[in-house]
């Protein structure tokens, strides 16, 4: 079996687990207990939160742990925007994660917020000066995902935070997808507010954090003892902070040689697709993509029946998002980015693991030209 879907989730990995194991055992305290084991617990959270901000380039104060991307996204949108007198507007994109714009969503429905869906091109790439143009005297949030789930797509984030500082703005990115591939010191990113998903990076699913920036005053979701410095309530996750510390620490060494090793296999196998299917085209941005993300279409044939023929030839992929999976509708992402429906449709996303070896690149091209030979066998349209 080939597993090229690690942009919905990844196996857990030992050293991460090695690092959990005795907060799910012996350390088990709770870190508000004031007894020694309780201030055990306290002392492992204290340098998870630590290690993660040293990765980030930010103050250990400014990490809450939460349950994961969607939280932190949930909390940085309408914590932020709730927190902010300024006005009631948001600007964002249509190729977020559902996790950003169901909350925009909801802002809009029960705040009366106002959200603008800047408009992205082919590639899926904000224009900057289109964000500058949406910025309000009453805009609160600005919020543009660092990459793309679904294309890989990389925006450029210290650019748009700027124009959003400018106007006094506070500027929050969706890095789950991007950490563990790009840098995420949020000095250079010039973002207050920054996401992050465990689950991406080898941690088990339900862990995540959210970066924000001190004195960015934000508006709690969860309500209760007052962990997290009041913005994230109920007994913390300790195993499981320790290990999203120690997976970025994993991720953050060698990123620089590991990703592009990976970027190599990557271009070898958009090639080798777009020659052995002359039809297909290449979704996302050419070059600014994530390192293990090759994302394509196929017009004619259909996404999910792609996926069927690659399982049968053992390489399991998707065809677009996890959460959008089993839903038959055409990706939001791809529409946004002017495709038709109907193209829409014959997505298919290769999310490959730093790990792949070389010698898969061409069994994997094989297998998708087969798939959709295959297809065309029974529908004769490609
Ligand atoms: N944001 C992006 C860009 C994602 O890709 C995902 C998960 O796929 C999330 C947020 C949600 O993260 P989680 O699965 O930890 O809730």
């Amino acid at each position: 079996m080939i597993y090229l879907d690690s942009a919905a989730t990844t196996p857990v990995r030992r050293e991460v687990l090695d690092e959990m194991w005795p907060y799910l055992t012996a350390e088990f305290g709770n870190p508000s207990s004031s007894h020694e084991l309780g201030h055990r617990a306290a002392e492992a959270l204290k340098q998870a939160r630590a290690k993660i901000a040293a990765i980030l380039g930010c103050r250990a104060s400014e990490i809450t742990f939460t349950s994961g991307g969607t939280e932190a996204d949930n909390l940085a949108v309408k914590g932020i925007a709730l927190a902010t007198p300024r006005g009631r507007h948001i600007v964002t994109t249509p190729i977020e994660h559902e996790a950003i714009l169901a909350s925009c969503d909801y802002l809009r429905r029960l705040h009366s917020f106002e959200i603008t869906m800047l408009p992205v091109d082919r590639f899926g790439m904000v224009s900057p000066a289109a964000f500058a143009d949406a910025l309000r005297d009453d805009t609160t949030l600005a919020t543009v995902m660092l990459a793309n789930n679904e294309v890989g797509t990389i925006q450029p984030i210290a650019e748009l935070a700027a124009l959003a500082h400018a106007r006094g703005i506070p500027f929050h990115t969706d890095a789950v997808q991007a950490a563990g591939a790009l840098d995420l010191n949020v000095t250079a990113l010039g973002v207050d507010a920054l996401s992050l998903s465990g689950h991406k990076l080898g941690t088990p699913k339900g862990i995540g954090a959210l970066y924000l920036r001190s004195r960015l005053p934000i508006e709690p979701l969860l309500h209760g003892g007052g962990q997290e410095r009041g913005r994230r309530s109920g007994t913390e996750n300790v195993a499981a902070a320790v290990g999203l510390a120690k997976a970025l620490e994993l991720a953050a060494t060698d990123r620089a040689d590991r990703m592009s090793r990976l970027a190599d296999l990557r271009d070898a196998l958009i090639s080798g697709i777009l020659a052995a299917v002359p039809t297909a085209i290449l979704t996302g941005h050419p070059t600014d993509r994530l390192p293990g993300n090759a994302s394509f279409c196929f017009p004619g044939t259909s996404g999910e029946a792609i996926l069927l023929q690659l399982e049968e030839r053992g390489i399991l992929c998707s065809s677009g998002s996890a959460c959008a999976a089993g839903r038959d509708e055409p990706s939001h992402v791809l529409l946004a980015m002017g495709l038709s429906p109907e193209v829409a449709q014959t997505a298919l996303r290769l999310s490959l693991p730093d790990t792949l070896a070389p010698e898969s690149v061409p069994e994997i091209t094989l297998a998708v030209r087969d798939a959709c030979e295959a297809l065309r066998a029974v529908e004769p349209r490609i």
